[in-house]
């Protein structure tokens, strides 16, 4: 069963020229696929599709097996609610702390607070955060806002995370626990798309790669000289 299947996709701007073209693919459940490519070649647009940001200008889209130019757009919100996002600007919430940006799709989905307040602390501590549980994302780094986006990404396990260069703001030792975390995710069932420019991480998991160029994709396979999967 596809978690993700395209066909004949195109994607334009406005009036402006098809920055993604005639893209077709399909990520099978429980996939785990890193989506490379130069700065500019597609890549966060064609993550803005399979969150149903935007729609394609011309092609086929199914998500979760339901072609979704025949899904009312009343039902976006309830697939959403299946994708975990991580934004390349974060998108944290200010007003927030860390602890309640991370709780917030938990909240959304009714959980109770006892279990919000066992699992929350834990993810953030995993991550690093410990120290940083009720600190607003205003006072925190790059690196540890990234942190907090990717805690509020996988919380809720999702069907489908997808993650915008997800590493770009930690050294590479993060990096990899980051990738680690994904890969646990990814055991449990979560389909997985990371774009990422990161070469030691793209080495260090022998993960297939969509690989964009110009708005093209092609299918890559793990880079060679990787050590054993996950
Ligand atoms: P990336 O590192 O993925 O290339 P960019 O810095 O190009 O990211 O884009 C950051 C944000 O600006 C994205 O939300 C993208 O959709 C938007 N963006 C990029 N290029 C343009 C453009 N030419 N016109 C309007 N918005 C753009
Ligand atoms: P990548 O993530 O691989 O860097 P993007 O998907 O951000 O690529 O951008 C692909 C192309 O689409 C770029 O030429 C970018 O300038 C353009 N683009 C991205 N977002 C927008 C937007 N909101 N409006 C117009 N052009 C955009």
């Amino acid at each position: 069963e596809a978690v993700v299947a395209m066909e004949g996709v195109g994607l334009r701007y406005g009036n402006g020229p098809e920055i993604l073209q005639d893209v077709s693919f399909t990520l099978p459940g429980r996939s785990f696929h890193f989506l490379t490519g130069p700065s500019g070649a597609g890549k966060s647009s064609l993550l803005s599709l399979m969150y149903l940001a935007r729609t394609p200008s011309r092609g086929r889209l199914s998500m979760f097996g339901r072609d979704l130019a025949l899904v009312p757009r009343q039902t976006y919100p309830a697939l959403r609610r299946s994708i975990g996002v991580v934004f390349q600007d974060f998108r944290l919430l200010d007003h927030l702390s860390a602890l309640d940006n991370v709780a917030l799709p938990l909240r959304v989905a009714g959980v109770g607070e006892g279990e919000i307040r066992r699992h929350v602390p834990e993810l953030l501590a995993w991550v690093g955060l410990a120290d940083h549980l009720d600190a607003r994302p205003s006072v925190l780094s790059g690196g540890q806002k990234q942190r907090v986006a990717i805690a509020r990404a996988v919380i809720n396990r999702p069907q489908l995370l997808l993650a915008d260069e997800p590493t770009g703001n930690v050294d590479d030792r993060i990096a990899v626990r980051l990738l680690h975390l994904f890969a646990e995710l990814n055991k449990l069932g979560t389909t997985v798309v990371i774009a990422t420019h990161n070469e030691s991480v793209v080495r260090t998991f022998r993960f297939p790669r969509l690989h964009l160029e110009q708005g093209r994709l092609t299918r890559l396979p793990p880079l060679a000289d990787a050590g054993p999967a996950g």
